[in-house]
């Protein structure tokens, strides 16, 4: 099948031509290891897992590299203010090494939630300082860099020619304004590769290096570790497109500088989850983890149904009335296949339909549209299953669970539903019906159908 993909880098939709025949590259851009994250965050690795699966599904082998940010990102994005994780340490009064064991720990646990696959390889900042020392020699060496106070600094006036080669243009290396300019570095392009440590203060996190004792620049990580792991070049990078004006071309430029190489063919890029008035802010009550999610009785796979149901390039608009929704349309669907028995087999012409939208740059509400066009045809009701469970090895709803979970029933709520049954022998039908306002204050819902009672969960 022919995939399309939208590249940022020409700004068209390309036909996706791998490196290496059924294998693909693919970096995607990880968290700082600072805090929670918000909900807006997972949209980007929901993305980047839907495009991963589509792949497998495609019988691509795929090597999914994953960094995890442990150290250099300041918080103004920019070579400015303090390091993200020092300042959480502080604030939490760990140091930056316990900090980030905690939300390293937290964002895996919440990929499992949201049923993201984990990358073939996460890596730490902090696992390949070496590395990274050894990537600014030959920077140094090829006379891109400049050193100023606060730390070791990238010409990007140098990369000219490397503008016209990889239409980096077009990813507008000008734009992002940068705040609190540094007057001593030459373009306010330029960006940090190696930071020195403060004079007056020891750092948690800081190593010795030709130049000094310090730390990497935030961008120089995915740069080293794509390479280490992938190659010069390799297929795909992903990330949210905040990464498009500031910290991917930074990612480019030195991979670039160092190797004379395109970094990657193909540069993915999703669209925010949008709150009404603007940004997310924990005031206004707009910064949503998903722990505030299920405090709400939201699952995170509603959340991932939610994602799925606005193309990746599109801004989602979050509201909590939305994701309720988007909940109670995957619980219809869970209760809808919840009878269908296996053994049937997928429907050939329905999952063709289902890729052809996935292979045109993920089209994922239409792929959801599909499966909701498998439910309502004339298929058994055996091969829908059959059909459906394909496509959820992509869309990661995790359906085959869910069923499972609908229909398990606590001790206590058995044994209502055994007194129920009792009371409708006797034909005590106050008590029967007492009985199931009882079993739907728990949130199970009882069916009386002619083989019996069934009895479901109204929530996942
Ligand atoms: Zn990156």
């Amino acid at each position: 099948m022919q995939i399309y993909l939208n590249n940022s880098l020409t700004k068209v939709k390309e036909e996706f031509k791998p490196i290496e025949n059924n294998q693909v590259g693919l970096y995607t851009c990880g968290p700082t290891v600072y805090g929670y994250p918000h909900i807006g965050n997972f949209r980007a690795y929901l993305t980047w897992d839907i495009l991963k699966r589509f792949l497998l599904s495609q019988n691509f082998a795929v090597n999914h590299i994953m960094n995890l940010t442990d150290v250099g990102h300041l918080v103004s994005d920019a070579d400015n203010g303090e390091d993200k994780l020092e300042k959480a340490a502080k604030r939490e009064g760990k140091n930056a090494w316990e900090i980030a064991e905690f939300f390293i720990q937290d964002f895996k646990d919440s990929l499992k939630e949201l049923n993201i696959l984990e990358p073939t390889h996460f890596v730490r900042a902090t696992d390949t300082i070496k590395e990274q020392i050894e990537f600014v020699k030959i920077l140094e060496a090829k006379g891109f860099l400049y050193k100023i106070s606060d730390g070791l600094y990238f010409d990007t006036s140098k990369i000219s020619d490397y503008g016209k080669i990889a239409n980096i243009q077009n990813i507008d290396l000008q734009a992002g304004a940068r705040v609190e300019i540094n007057p001593e570095k030459k373009n306010i392009t330029d960006f940090a590769v190696w930071k020195f440590s403060p004079l007056d203060a020891q750092r948690d996190m800081e190593w010795d290096s030709p130049w000094g004792k310090g730390f990497p620049g935030w961008h120089l990580e995915c740069s080293v570790m794509s390479q280490m792991y992938l190659g010069d070049t390799f297929d795909i990078h992903t990330g949210g497109i905040d990464h498009l004006p500031i910290h991917h071309p930074n990612e480019m430029a030195q991979s670039f500088a160092a190797t004379s190489k395109l970094q990657a063919n193909y540069w993915l890029h999703n669209e925010f989850l949008k709150f009404a008035g603007g940004k997310m802010s924990k005031s206004a009550g707009t910064f949503v983890t998903i722990e505030n999610l299920k405090e709400k009785n939201i699952s995170p796979l509603s959340y991932r149904y939610f994602v799925l149901l606005t193309h990746y390039r599109k801004g989602l608009n979050f509201s909590w009335e939305a994701l309720e929704a988007a909940q109670n349309a995957l619980v219809n669907l869970v209760k809808t296949i919840v009878n269908f028995d296996d053994g049937g087999k997928a429907d050939a012409v329905s999952l063709e339909k289902f890729y052809s939208s996935l292979a045109d740059d993920l089209n994922t509400p239409q792929a959801v549209a599909v499966l909701q066009e498998v439910l309502a045809s004339n298929l058994s009701d055996q091969e829908k299953l059959a059909t459906i469970y394909k496509m959820d090895e992509v869309l990661g709803l995790d359906l085959k669970n869910l069923k499972k979970q609908i229909l398990s029933l606590s001790a206590e709520e058995k044994d209502l539903l055994t007194q129920r049954e009792q009371a409708r022998n006797n034909k005590d039908w106050a008590l029967s019906d007492a009985l199931r306002v009882r079993l739907q204050s728990l949130g199970v819902e009882v069916e009386d159908t002619a083989g019996g009672q069934k009895a479901m969960r109204m929530k996942i």
